[in-house]
């Protein structure tokens, strides 16, 4: 018997595995492969305030990335969080520029520093990025982190606490008793809790449709390509206008190809010197395969803004899968059809800057029945 399971070995559930453990809780995490196996290790790490959907999901972001100041010396783990790496989107035409211009205007009420700059101040910053630009938007605060790394550092710091993990554990259905979530059935037989945290990621829809709840979780994939090790490059996380523009307000594009791949561009450096070069947004269920298309539009792209790249090999191409939700917002919290089941899911491409205050919100609303702040806009009831 234990206080809470923790359904899915990704960022989310390692990161509310952790909170639960340091507020004395006696937590399973059941996993299906093995920690880190979801989207968790198929990402870019971008904790940037830029990249947020301005109202709700920036607000919660601004509270998760005051956490990761603290982490590495928490976790007991060097996360490599990049804090004052800041974020750039160079815009290339007038459109983009008003269309970025009115989002930063909305992103700045939640306290950030989001600003459009010229395209001589754009190349100050980032001297590699082609001059041949509108403009672009500037977040001087974001950071960067290894998204791996962390996840790793989550599960290892829960399980220092007592945490137990079973990995290659598939959820195969729930143990429902007059009415509330009592447990799980797994690949590996029955466990009973006294409350059950759906973290599934871009499953977790299916997941919750084991329980009969019908909550609109959808993979949306990402393609990645990462270079050979290069010398200092970039410092900023770069991602083309575009890319907010297709998060955000897709309904403005006209172009079907760009619509159907979601083609932007996304470019970071890991501390290992290789560039991690993404920027896909495709609606393909399951299926994660590279293909030539996008890899294609994702590379054109990345030598539009930086002509130089044209001469780095590329090592290796993947794909995950952001949980995608109609809205943009993530789904935290009890479902009210189902009490004991909570949802901690639907973070779309926000999970890595948003699971250091999702594990710490979800912990405290199972542990003491609130929150030090106020989820009910993120609330999965919406959908029910
Ligand atoms: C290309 C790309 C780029 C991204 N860039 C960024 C970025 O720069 N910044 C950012 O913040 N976010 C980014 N994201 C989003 C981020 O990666 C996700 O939001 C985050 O990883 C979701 O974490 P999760 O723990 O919810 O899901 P996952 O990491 O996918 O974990 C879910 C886990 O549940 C397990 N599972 C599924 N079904 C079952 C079952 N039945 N039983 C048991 N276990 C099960 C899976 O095996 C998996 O391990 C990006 C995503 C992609 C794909």
């Amino acid at each position: 018997m234990y206080d809470v399971i923790v359904m899915g070995g990704g960022i989310i559930g390692c990161s509310v595995a952790w909170q639960l453990s340091k507020l004395g809780k006696k937590v399973l995490i059941v996993e299906r492969t093995d920690i880190a196996s979801g989207s968790a290790g198929a990402t870019d790490g971008v904790v940037g305030y830029h990249t947020k959907k301005p109202g709700p999901q920036l607000d919660l972001a601004v509270q998760s990335i005051e956490m990761f100041k603290t982490l590495n010396e928490e976790l007991g783990m060097d996360v490599e969080y990049g804090l004052e790496a800041g974020g750039i989107q160079p815009v290339e035409n007038k459109e983009q520029w008003d269309m970025l211009s009115a989002m930063a205007e909305e992103q700045r009420k939640s306290g950030v520093d989001i600003r459009m700059i010229s395209a001589r101040e754009a190349c100050q910053i980032e001297p590699n990025l082609n001059p041949d630009i509108y403009g672009a938007l500037y977040s001087p605060t974001g950071g960067k982190v290894n998204p791996l790394a962390l996840t790793v550092a989550f599960s290892r710091a829960a399980k220092k606490l007592g945490a137990e993990i079973m990995t290659n554990t598939e959820v195969t259905g729930f143990i429902i008793e007059e009415g509330r979530a009592k447990g799980v059935v797994t690949s590996k037989g029955e466990f009973r809790a006294d409350a059950i945290v759906n973290a599934c990621g871009s499953w977790a829809g299916k997941v919750a449709k084991l329980a009969g709840l019908d909550l609109p979780i959808k993979p949306r994939k990402g393609q990645l390509a990462v270079t050979e090790p290069i010398g200092p490059y970039l410092t900023a996380t770069v991602q083309c206008a575009l890319y907010n523009v297709i998060k955000f307000r897709p309904e403005t594009i006209k172009d079907q190809t760009v619509l159907k791949l979601g083609s932007s561009l996304s470019i970071e450096q890991q501390e290992s010197g290789g560039l991690i070069i993404g920027g896909t947004r495709e609606f393909v269920d399951y299926e994660g395969e590279n293909t030539f298309e996008a890899v294609e539009t994702m590379m054109k792209r990345a030598v539009r803004f930086f002509p130089a790249l044209k001469d780095v090999s590329v090592i290796r191409f993947f794909s995950g899968f952001r949980p995608y939700t109609p809205d943009g917002l993530s789904l935290l919290g009890e479902v009210k059809t189902l009490p004991g089941f909570y949802m901690a899911a639907g973070h779309e491409g926000d999970g890595i800057a948003l699971a250091p205050i999702t594990g710490k919100l979800i912990a405290e609303l199972i542990v003491t029945g609130k929150t030090s702040y106020d989820i009910s806009d993120f609330s999965p009831n919406r959908f029910l």
